[in-house]
């Protein structure tokens, strides 16, 4: 790292997660727990104005709690729906509440203030208990105090949908709850202290078509909200209050990057062909509308990854079939006739819904996920099997189960697949279509049984960020071993070849949706092992057709 000048300029060095450059002003994001509220000390005689602050704010956060519960109750069980009945509970203690108007009382210092600083006693005394069961609940507290807090704070809750034009995010990693949240055209660029190429942070990045810097080591403490940034998402630096020159220079790379990109714009309606007439399409991974007018805009082929868990993270409550089938409407009007390949929702590991509680997993990467989960709260799957079956009659789609180990899980699938059918056409009266069922392949036990998942499968799509992890035990998201998982692609390369060839010997399309398509460097060495269709951000199809088209 250069030493600090007289301006203040500095630079920042971290790994590249999403190509391009870009100029804004910082926008600090931090959990809402380490945040530096707004505090400030009160008279006596404001007790029980800030008191009142408290139990509004409580019986708001109930209310939600309440509903979420029957909500769950209702399309999980009883036994999901418990973490929710404890959570009322603690807010209804008459303990917690005399403890919170004591420390108003005694400290003379504001609701929020007041909240926090009981929340956290309370976490750390259940944290130091011995017992299991006390000690988890200290993650409750937890979770408790972030609802109140963000209750208290109303427009604060929705940080980042609030962050003003022209800001770069600067955290210390985004989680994908963190995308539905992003007002995207405000956002020039993403600068975060951990993630890797894979982690959820890049594929933000990448999914805005913005550019992001990863490993940005101690860039919270380092950044100030409002600084001047450069990001250079080729090198990987973040600069930090730049010099005139280095404003002039990225000034005008970043003119001429951009005329480039109209250019190759305006030739990605067309499909890309290599120059020995190979035909690859050109799909487009997505998650909301934005996402779907961006790639259509771009020429992509169709939508290889429809990922839905934003859709669940965005509702309050666990979407049913009608919110489902409203809200994918919207999401895919842009998108008519074109091929649409919804993913099953992939929760557990790293990404987690606020009402669907899989805590105490040892090792939730290893753990209840993707077809694992759905294939346990069958409720949760018919609903968004009926959403499909419900869409198809407007939309060409198929469905994609994540992270298939075995073939008996598509078996299973289906078979519950047919079982909503008969039930909607109990319904309506009316036959429905059958729609193809095709399975993510992200493990490498997938990878060895790929011959049995062929046969009872409309089509593959290979999932590398997911293979590549499980392959070389390396956490996606963990830069601690990054390394490893770099070193991991070219193991996926092998699997990759070996699924192409099952793929055509059963006749069935074979597709990479994870991150390796929309990285050029593998663009070539996929369609050397034979892929001929690869889904990837948006953003990117002008470019990678345009690759493409070079080979
Ligand atoms: C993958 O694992 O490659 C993939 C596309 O799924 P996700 O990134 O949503 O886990
Ligand atoms: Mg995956």
């Amino acid at each position: 790292m250069k030493p600090e000048s007289d301006n203040g300029q500095k630079i920042l060095k971290g790994k590249s997660i999403s190509k391009g450059y870009s100029t804004g002003s910082a926008f600090l994001y931090q959990d809402i727990l380490s945040r530096n509220l707004h505090y400030y000390s009160i008279e006596k005689e404001d007790v029980s104005r800030e008191l009142a602050r408290i139990k509004e704010a409580f019986g708001r956060v109930l209310e939600d709690i309440e509903s979420l519960e029957k909500n769950v109750k209702d399309e999980l069980g009883r036994e999901q729906a418990g973490i929710f009945k404890a959570h009322a509970e603690i807010l209804k203690d008459k303990v917690l509440l005399e403890d919170i108007e004591k420390e108003l009382k005694t400290e003379l210092v504001n609701a929020e203030h007041a909240v926090k600083n009981v929340f956290r006693r309370w976490a750390n005394k259940f944290r130091a208990a011995k017992n299991e069961m006390v000690k988890s609940k200290a993650e409750d507290m937890e979770d408790l105090s972030r609802k109140v807090l963000c209750s208290f704070m109303r427009c604060e809750v929705n940080i980042l949908e609030n962050i003003p034009p022209g800001s770069v995010i600067v955290a210390r990693r985004l989680l994908p709850s963190d995308t539905v949240r992003l007002k995207r055209k405000n956002v020039n660029g993403i600068v975060v202290e951990q993630g890797s190429p894979v982690s959820h942070s890049a594929i933000i990045a990448r999914s805005l078509g913005i550019p992001g810097v990863a490993e940005v080591k101690g860039a919270l403490g380092e950044i100030n909200r409002g600084d001047e940034l450069i990001l250079d998402g080729y090198k990987g630096t973040v600069i930090k209050n730049p010099t005139g020159k280095e404003k002039t220079f990225y000034g005008e790379v970043i003119d001429k990057e951009k005329k480039v990109q109209e250019k190759l714009i305006k030739k990605a309606g067309n499909i890309a062909k290599t120059r020995d007439e190979k035909l690859i399409k050109v799909y487009a991974n997505i998650a909301s509308v934005e996402d779907v007018k961006v790639a259509v805009s771009r020429g992509c082929d169709g939508i290889g990854l429809l990922r839905i868990e934003q859709l669940y993270m965005y509702s309050k409550i666990l979407p049913d079939e009608k919110y489902l089938v409203k809200n994918l409407s919207r999401i895919l009007k842009p998108a008519e006739n074109k091929l649409v390949t919804l993913r099953l929702l992939d929760i557990g590991a790293d990404k987690q819904l606020p009402y669907i509680d899989i805590e105490d997993e040892p090792s939730p990467v290893l753990g209840l996920r993707g077809v694992r989960l759905l294939l346990k709260y069958k409720n949760l799957l018919m609903t968004q099997l009926k959403a499909a079956y419900i869409l198809s009659k407007d939309h060409q789609i198929r469905l994609l189960v994540p992270i298939v180990t075995f073939h008996q899980e598509i078996e299973e699938l289906r078979q519950i697949a047919t079982e909503c059918k008969r039930q909607l056409k109990i319904r309506y009266g009316l036959k429905r279509k059958d729609i193809p069922i095709g399975a993510m392949i992200e493990t490498p036990a997938a990878v060895e049984n790929i011959e049995k998942i062929a046969d009872v499968s409309d089509f593959l799509s290979i999932g590398t960020n997911d293979l590549v992890q499980y392959s070389v035990a390396a956490g996606r998201d963990n830069p601690n071993v990054s390394e490893y998982y770099e070193k991991g692609s070219d193991l996926a390369m092998k699997y990759i070849h070996r699924v192409r060839r099952s793929a055509a010997r059963h006749g069935i399309e074979c597709s990479v949706c994870g991150e390796m398509a929309s990285e050029l460097k593998w663009i070539k060495p996929l369609i050397d092992v034979g892929i001929n269709v690869l889904s990837v951000s948006p953003y990117l199809i002008p470019l990678i057709k345009d690759s493409i088209r070079k080979i």
